[in-house]
């Protein structure tokens, strides 16, 4: 093991372990970014060429300027920028739009983020309850929006729902949902954390006034970094500069975003985005092969018995969550490293991102992994069901 200084240890997970882990590997960088976070990573790198109006998105050189202008239209959005993660997306967003006794209607699977960007707006959130197949439906936004008309007497503010969640990596009725936003003149925040920079996702085509992506989730972005894109009529309301006049110098900073606070992800992590998006624009049309991928690995999963996918079926994400309540817990209950042994098997066969311990319900994300990966996967969980007792057929 090498150290970088002290006791902070080399990271090298992805290049040593295949790695599952629900949430990291749609924001595995590309050499490209690597690069990128080298030459740039001092502070204010981005800041060279920096000339009027002074505001990070109107830089030449490098070509920010055109990367916002490409980023919006590879969205099929109007306007894009680029913020340290997507929950800082949510929160510029509801700042713009909702305040202190407002509502806004989010999923009953929505982020942790999206409830703390409602809270630090003042406004409450209205979780809009799942169907049988645990999906979102525009009728039930619908439905949600009725009833806290009838119970507040207002229409909420904002509809803030995920396209894939990060429960179960279902896919949620977002058109549906778009349709029921603009019957009620509510405007739509699809969050699209789970899905920008993996698949096709065009803003136009679902009918969204709003889409928050986020880069170290699924764009080869390092942490922290963010995209939020909208259509004119929403940009103009979450992108308004500053009207603040100073009293006793009468300073006025007219081109600042306000929600930006002027200048949001410089440096380091805007150029390691910048340099990941040619992959990302292709990796995106290979989304199909990917859900292939995980539509094989859920059969095989499924022939060591007693095993469960709790996520729909078949597949439409590689995030998906796993019950084996009744086939590799049965085991641990009495295996003297209890959960444990699960990880231990698995990391013994160089598979990690588990939630180590975990043997009843869990997620695994197999995203980017070779056919070749995929099958090892497979095969090593039905060897660790062999090895105990547990039936495969
Ligand atoms: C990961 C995730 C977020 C948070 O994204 P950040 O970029 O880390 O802020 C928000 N919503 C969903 C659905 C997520 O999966």
């Amino acid at each position: 093991m090498k150290y970088i200084v002290d006791d902070v240890e080399v990271r090298a997970r992805e290049e040593l372990f295949i790695n599952i882990h629900p949430i990291q590997p749609g924001g595995r960088l590309t050499p490209e970014a690597m690069k990128a976070l080298i030459a740039y990573g001092d502070g204010y790198s981005t800041c060279d060429w920096c000339r009027k109006p002074f505001r990070l998105d109107k830089i030449q050189r490098p070509p920010i300027a055109e990367f916002h202008a490409e980023l919006a239209g590879f969205l099929g959005m109007d306007e894009a920028r680029v913020v340290p993660g997507a929950r800082r997306g949510f929160q510029a967003v509801v700042s713009s739009v909702a305040g202190p006794g407002d509502s806004v209607v989010v999923s009953s699977l929505a982020h942790y983020t999206e409830f703390l960007a409602v809270e630090d707006a003042g406004a409450v959130v209205k979780e809009v309850p799942l169907n049988q197949s645990n999906t979102v439906t525009g009728e039930n936004v619908a439905q949600k929006i009725e009833g806290v008309k009838r119970e507040t007497g207002k229409l909420p503010k904002l509809i803030m729902i995920d396209h894939f969640d990060y429960m179960l990596g279902n896919e949620h009725d977002v058109r549906g949902v778009a349709k029921v936003a603009k019957e009620y003149g509510i405007p739509f925040l699809c969050n699209s954390a789970y899905s920008i920079g993996v698949m096709p996702v065009n803003g136009m085509e679902i009918g969204a006034d709003i889409l928050v992506g986020s880069g170290h989730k699924s764009f080869a972005s390092p942490a922290p970094s963010g995209i939020v894109a909208a259509t004119k009529e929403w940009a103009d309301k979450v992108f308004r500069t500053t009207q603040m006049v100073g009293d006793v110098t009468g300073r006025r900073f007219g081109i600042k975003e306000i929600e930006m606070m002027g200048c949001t992800l410089m440096g380091a992590n805007l150029i390691a985005l910048m340099a990941s998006f040619p992959t990302v624009r292709e990796r995106v049309k290979r989304w199909p092969e990917e859900v292939e991928k995980i539509n094989y690995f859920t059969k095989e999963f499924l022939k060591i018995q007693g095993n469960l996918i709790l996520s729909e079926m078949p597949r439409r994400h590689t995030l998906t969550k796993v019950d084996t309540s009744r086939s590799f817990d049965k085991v641990a209950q009495v295996h003297k490293r209890r959960g444990f042994f699960l990880s231990d098997e698995l990391r013994d066969r160089r598979i990690i991102g588990e939630f180590a311990g975990a043997t009843r319900a869990w997620k695994l994300n197999t995203y980017g992994l070779t056919w070749d990966q995929i099958r090892y996967l497979a095969q090593s969980f039905q060897d660790i069901a062999g090895k105990y007792g547990v039936e495969v057929v």
